[in-house]
């Protein structure tokens, strides 16, 4: 009998929904509670230095030194008044999620006690040994050396009793060694590009910001059950289980109504982020049965980032208390939904014009045009690398595996944008916008048109959704830092070599209108290849992609290589954003990480093949050689015979998969050994890649034949109708 099985089963229907501590004021009088925002600053600090970090703030410049011990101490105060005891440098290394080292503040006081202190050094600069964070050679461990430095325009805030400091994370030399550093270096080069490029149309634009409302979606499993299966466990999804016979055929789980339980933990942590500045808004039901989403209202990219970050980690802190485990992977259970992490990105103006939002007049709508068209253009050119920036390990049980979509970039326009950019290639758009008046097909029609596009294909990667694009390759897990950096950087470089020729023309006594028109003609002709609004899941589609030269490499290490491509070279270094230096270490650790994590996985699957299945099937094959032999005891042989067929068939198939697990297991143990030899981390990953992940797939597939086959009574793990279903 499988007790743990059954066990967690009746723990897990037996729970309730655990009471909520609501607080007693409106979600107005606690959002930011925990922040040192600007109204937190404004009470806590001087009023010169108050001005001093506002003005650095929004004008993107650094913190005068002399003023950080005068912030620092107004940050401690506030702090200590909010129950903090530590503070910690907060970044982002290049394994997933954030680091921190927690210090207090006790300093002696030189009468044998202890005084809370916070200099502005400690502020502004911290030096965890953090030889231990992947850095791909750039750190060797005798010069381990790396320090983390204050990025003021994200604010500092509390958590349990720990003020946590945003921080980069750069080696001694400058490198970066996090997400955060290359991230802030591409929103600077798109607000520099973005501001030559819309200058063209308002010459009082000073900047240009992009903005960033993510979408996380993510599963929730009961902890008993999480705890019931090493393999959720352990590496974040399910490495067996045959499908549930109902799952989401019926199309029952999204936007339907929320269980007591979920819905529970779903206020708790909306109010543990609005206290945290996170602006949550929206929460549903996903495709999948047990699958969520939460989004907030959009922000800064950086701060956006961030505060995504952020919530990862506090989600898996209110699922706690909720008894749940939240499951971020991208692909927890085969044969449903996977999750993903839409990342909803636009540009703006310090003027408040949303650039890829069609506007009332016909310069706006020119500049709508201009700055969708390099986007296009942008995304078009590197294609290749804009995937690498989705791919993970992970992340490839959604994207280019077995079930759609494939690993392919696309842009999705919809009909009515689609038709504009055709008007402009054929010359049905009037490109005399200067002087004429009236125009019938012409760039002045997009507000009319725009207003009710509601077309939307869920098919595509990357889609035009009225004011924004919807970047939907990100994987749930994911820093959202590694897609917004490739994309920003690749788009600020698009604009300034737009904003050179533009200046080419007019130097060359070109009008302006014209000029733009015509260089936006030829962007949307050079990447039409990119432009797909059919099906991104169908077979054709793959075959058509690459008759369109699209990069439609499948296998994750190879899809990496785009970061060393010419073309990404050369953009990073013209952006600033990545040196040859760093995009070659960052590399490394991709590859690196890639490999551990299939490592792990193939490492539990044959304890759990060996250790768990191959005993239980033993034991229930075992219990049908019995009853033959009984059979066959009791019964004549010509009876005997027909009675036990059945049986011996099944005896039969079940020898057939055990054998089967058992040589895949070996196999997949070897291959292991030979690529574990290998020192170079790109060919390592290529092996794991090429060598072990087949046997991973054909171990699970015999395994979940047995599922079928034996006694439910013993079958050691929950399967997916419980993990799925129960509430
Ligand atoms: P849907 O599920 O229909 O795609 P959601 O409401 O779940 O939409 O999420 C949309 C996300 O897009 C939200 O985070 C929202 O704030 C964000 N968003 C809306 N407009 C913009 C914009 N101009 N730039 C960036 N993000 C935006
Ligand atoms: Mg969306």
């Amino acid at each position: 009998m499988s007790t743990l099985r059954f066990k967690a089963v009746e723990e897990a229907m037996g729970r309730k929904a655990v009471p909520v501590e609501i607080p007693e004021e409106r979600p107005e009088a606690y959002y930011g509670k925990q922040v040192f925002n600007r109204q937190k600053m404004f009470e806590y600090l001087p009023m010169e230095t108050f001005n001093v970090l506002v003005d650095a703030i929004d004008n993107r410049k650094p913190l005068p030194r002399e003023y950080a011990n005068s912030v620092a101490d107004g940050m401690r105060r506030w702090a200590i008044d909010n129950g903090a005891r530590h503070y910690t440098h907060w970044f982002q290394p290049l394994t997933d999620g954030t680091a921190e080292k927690h210090d207090s503040f006790i300093e002696h006081n030189g009468k044998g006690g202890v005084v809370e202190k916070f200099t502005g050094k400690m502020l502004v600069q911290q030096e965890p040994d953090a030889s231990s964070f992947p850095s791909g050679g750039i750190r060797n461990t005798f010069e381990a050396r790396g320090y983390s430095a204050w990025d003021i325009s994200s604010p500092a805030f509390i958590i349990g009793e720990t003020l946590c400091i945003p921080t980069i994370f750069i080696s001694y030399t400058g490198e970066s060694l996090d997400y955060k550093t290359p991230l802030l270096r591409a929103l600077n080069a798109v607000d520099k590009a973005g501001t030559r490029v819309a200058r063209f149309f308002d010459p009082e634009v000073k900047h240009v910001d992009a903005y960033l409302g993510w979408e996380q979606e993510y599963f929730l499993v009961d902890e008993s059950l999480y705890f019931a299966r090493p393999d959720l466990a352990l590496t974040g999804r399910t490495l067996m289980g045959h499908e549930s016979a109902k799952n989401q055929q019926l199309e029952d789980h999204y936007f339907g109504s929320i269980p007591s339980r979920v819905e529970a933990f779903m206020l708790d942590l909306e109010i543990e982020a609005h206290k945290l500045g996170i602006p949550v808004k929206t929460r549903h039901n996903e495709v999948a049965p047990n699958q969520f989403e939460l989004a907030p209202i959009f922000e800064e990219v950086n701060l956006a980032n961030d505060h995504n970050l952020l919530i990862m980690s506090v989600m898996r802190e209110v699922g706690r208390r909720h008894n749940f485990r939240v499951l971020l992977h991208e692909k927890p259970f085969a044969g449903v939904n996977g999750s993903g992490k839409h990342n909803n990105w636009s540009l703006g103006t310090d003027k408040g014009v949303l650039l890829f939002s069609p506007g009332k007049t016909r310069k706006e709508n020119l500049q709508f045009l201009t700055f969708v068209a390099n986007v296009m253009a942008a995304v078009h050119k590197h294609n290749a690398l804009i995937k690498a920036s989705i791919a993970s390990a992970t992340n490839a049980h959604r994207l280019g595996a077995n079930e759609a979509p494939p690993a392919i970039i696309s842009i999705f326009t919809g009909k009515q944008l689609s038709d504009i950019l055709d008007g402009i290639l054929n010359g049905n758009v009037d490109l005399d916008l200067a002087d004429k008046e009236g125009i019938t097909i012409g760039v002045n029609q997009i507000p009319e048109i725009m207003m009710d596009s509601t077309d939307r294909n869920r098919t595509s990667p990357f889609a035009f959704v009225g004011n924004r694009f919807e970047f939907r390759a990100m994987g749930s897990s994911a820093n959202c830092a590694s897609s917004m950096l490739a994309l920003n950087a690749a788009v600020a470089d698009q604009l300034n070599q737009f904003a050179d020729e533009i200046e080419k023309r007019l130097s060359n006594g070109e009008e302006l209108n014209k000029a733009i028109l015509s260089e936006v003609k030829k962007l949307i002709k050079e990447s039409k290849a990119i432009h797909f609004d059919g099906n991104g899941y169908s077979d054709e589609w793959k075959e058509e992609a690459a008759s369109r030269g699209l990069d439609c490499e499948t296998s994750v290490p190879k899809i990496y290589d785009a970061y060393l491509s010419e073309s990404s070279k050369e953009m990073f270094h013209r952006t600033g954003v990545l040196s040859d230096v760093e995009l070659e270490a960052r590399n490394e650790v991709k590859w690196e990480m890639y490999t551990k994590k299939i490592q792990i996985e193939a490492r539990v699957l044959g304890d759990l093949a060996i250790n768990h299945i191959i005993p239980v099937a033993t034991r229930y094959q075992s219990m049908l050689l019995d009853n033959v032999k009984k059979i066959r005891e009791l019964f004549p042989e010509y009876e005997a015979k027909t009675l036990s067929e059945d049986d011996m068939a099944t005896i039969a198939k079940m020898a057939e998969h055990m054998k089967v697990i058992k040589q895949e297991v070996a196999a997949m143990i070897d291959a292991r050994r030979i690529a574990n030899k290998v020192t170079e981390e790109r060919k390592k990953a290529l092996m794991y890649h090429d060598e072990v992940l087949p046997h991973m797939d054909k171990i699970r597939y015999h395994i979940d034949k047995l599922e079928l086959m034996v006694d439910n009574e013993i079958w050691p793990l929950p399967k997916y109708r419980e993990l799925l279903f129960i509430r």
